[in-house]
């Protein structure tokens, strides 16, 4: 109950007087910070998100902070900064949004679009959450994606708290992430608790 508390007076503090709305001809939210990436294409006709997969990412491997997330997804990853640049440097990928450690929250591609994330899944919405899969997630990063998730359920009908999976869900045996360091039952709870401020109620 005190870790509930806390998280949802992170919350309060973090996104405070910002209202996430959902634009739902671009797909494009306001109240975060928007970065294009080149990364997407369209979801295939009559195809709407109805499903979120949360993610866990952190570059290189275990380091938090810097631009690299961002510029893993708009293709312009400096292969020398570090050995593992190099590796993925080629990569195309993206995902709809990723919330900082600190809960700052970044969208790269509109929720209308399909991202490069999960392997180019066609109906799911892609979050990411800097971290690992072991160190526990930030209580702000859980006050910022029950806020995501209350925005996305309001504006998509098929989305709801039960279309909610880890990467690890779908891709069992292949992906861990977001790892055992999420924390479900809190997140739920502060998703069932943001829900009520957007008017719709979110328990799953
Ligand atoms: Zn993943």
């Amino acid at each position: 109950m005190r870790r509930i508390v806390a998280y949802a007076n992170a919350r309060i503090g973090n996104l405070k007087d910002v209202d996430l709305r959902v634009d739902l001809d671009s797909g494009w939210m306001s109240g975060v910070r928007h970065i294009a990436s080149p990364n997407y294409d369209a979801r295939p006709p009559g195809v709407e998100a109805d499903l979120i997969v949360i993610h866990g990412i952190s570059l290189p491997p275990g380091e938090f902070g810097g631009p690299w997330i961002d510029r893993l997804f708009t293709n312009s990853l400096p292969a020398d900064a570090h050995p593992y640049f190099a590796e993925i440097g080629s990569l195309r990928v993206s995902s709809h949004v990723v919330v900082a450690r600190d809960g700052a929250v970044t969208q790269y591609v509109g929720f209308t679009e399909r991202a490069w994330h999960a392997g180019k899944s066609d109906f799911s919405v892609g979050v990411e959450l800097e971290g690992t899969d072991t160190l526990p997630y930030e209580p702000v990063q859980y006050g910022a994606l029950a806020e995501i998730v209350a925005a996305l359920c309001a504006a998509y009908p098929r989305l709801s708290p039960d279309r909610l999976v880890g990467h690890n869900d779908i891709a069992p045996g292949r992906k861990t992430d977001p790892g055992p360091a999420f924390d479900w039952p809190s997140a739920r709870s502060l998703i069932a608790a943001a829900g009520t401020a957007y008017g719709k109620p979110l328990t799953a």
